[in-house]
């Protein structure tokens, strides 16, 4: 499958069975899918968010907003335990705020889930990594 590097926005092509191998990227040798939450940017949120053939969650939060640092460490929990199921990734949208406008997001923390480039569910507020979880199942079966 294709997992596109969130830091040279490289195309990497994963076999199926290497997804829980911790590939690295082809081109600039990052770590792939290592169960990180991916830092974005303006300019990499389209490569990865459009390209990648996992499906993306995105956390849109600020450095000045509380419930987005007390959701950080349960976002990074969710994320190791989904490593290779899906790809975690993070917007400062004080930074990118592109992103976040397009997408017309008006309160952080808020989580939006990507499949195939295309938006499938969004939920705002922080929540626990049992609620991540729960809450993307739902939200992937129904995609
Ligand atoms: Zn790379």
């Amino acid at each position: 499958m294709h997992i596109v590097c969130p830091r040279c926005q490289a195309t990497n092509r994963v076999p199926d069975d290497r997804r829980h191998d911790g590939p690295s990227c082809g081109r600039c040798g990052a770590a792939l899918l290592d169960g990180q939450p991916a830092e974005l940017s303006d300019a990499s949120f389209d490569a990865v968010v459009g390209r990648s053939e996992l499906p993306v969650l995105v956390d849109f939060w600020a450095p000045w907003c509380g419930p987005c640092r007390q959701m950080a460490p349960q976002f990074a929990q969710a994320a190791q335990s989904l490593r290779g199921e899906v790809l975690f990734a993070k917007v400062n949208s004080d930074d990118h705020p592109r992103s976040a406008g397009r997408l017309g997001i008006r309160s952080i923390p808020t989580m939006v889930l990507f499949q195939g480039g295309r938006e499938v569910a969004r939920q705002s507020g922080a929540m626990s990594a049992a609620q991540i979880g729960q809450w993307l199942a739902q939200a992937l079966q129904r995609a």
